[in-house]
């Protein structure tokens, strides 16, 4: 992740999914290949309106939501994006425990929803994201970069 423009680390409040996208946008702008983003939050937090605004910002201008039937998809941005939403990894890991590896590589931006249920698959990640719900179409967003990323 590049420190110029500077990624939105920290504490934000959003009021709808258009500001969510808008917040995502910046984080996405300082997105480079290779780099991994976990977002975790429960049902309707946000997940994906996140990672839609993420993915204007790499250049993606197709349908970005969240993969229902597969563990991911990919979209053609100025680099290429994969979007992972491991809701049903547990069935689908013990058909291929190499499945995320497609999805994982150092030429591609990876966002991963539901990153709880891949402890120990998704390996290094750039900034790890958290929805909470607070209230209506409030929603808290903590931004954090990786531990290595800390100074
Ligand atoms: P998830 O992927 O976490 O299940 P989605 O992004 O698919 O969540 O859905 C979030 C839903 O909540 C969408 O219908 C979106 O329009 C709505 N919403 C309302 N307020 C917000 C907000 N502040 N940020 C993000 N989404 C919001
Ligand atoms: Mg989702």
């Amino acid at each position: 992740m590049r420190q110029q423009p500077s990624p939105p680390i920290g504490v934000h409040m959003t009021s709808g999914p258009e500001e969510t996208e808008a917040l995502a946008a910046l984080l996405g702008a300082a997105l480079e290949p290779g780099d991994v983003v976990l977002i975790a939050g429960e049902l309707g937090a946000g997940k994906t309106t996140f990672v839609r605004g993420a993915c204007r910002a790499l250049g993606v201008t197709g349908r970005v939501t969240s993969p229902t039937f597969a563990i991911g998809q990919r979209y053609d941005g100025r680099v290429p994006v994969s979007h992972l939403d491991l809701y049903r990894l547990g069935d689908l890991a013990a058909e291929d425990p190499g499945l995320l590896a497609d999805y994982l590589r150092p030429e591609r931006v990876a966002f991963v929803e539901w990153p709880e249920l891949a402890d120990g698959f998704v390996g290094p990640v750039a900034a790890r994201v958290r929805i909470a719900h607070r209230g209506g179409d409030a929603r808290e967003l903590a931004i954090e970069p990786a531990a290595a990323d800390v100074r």
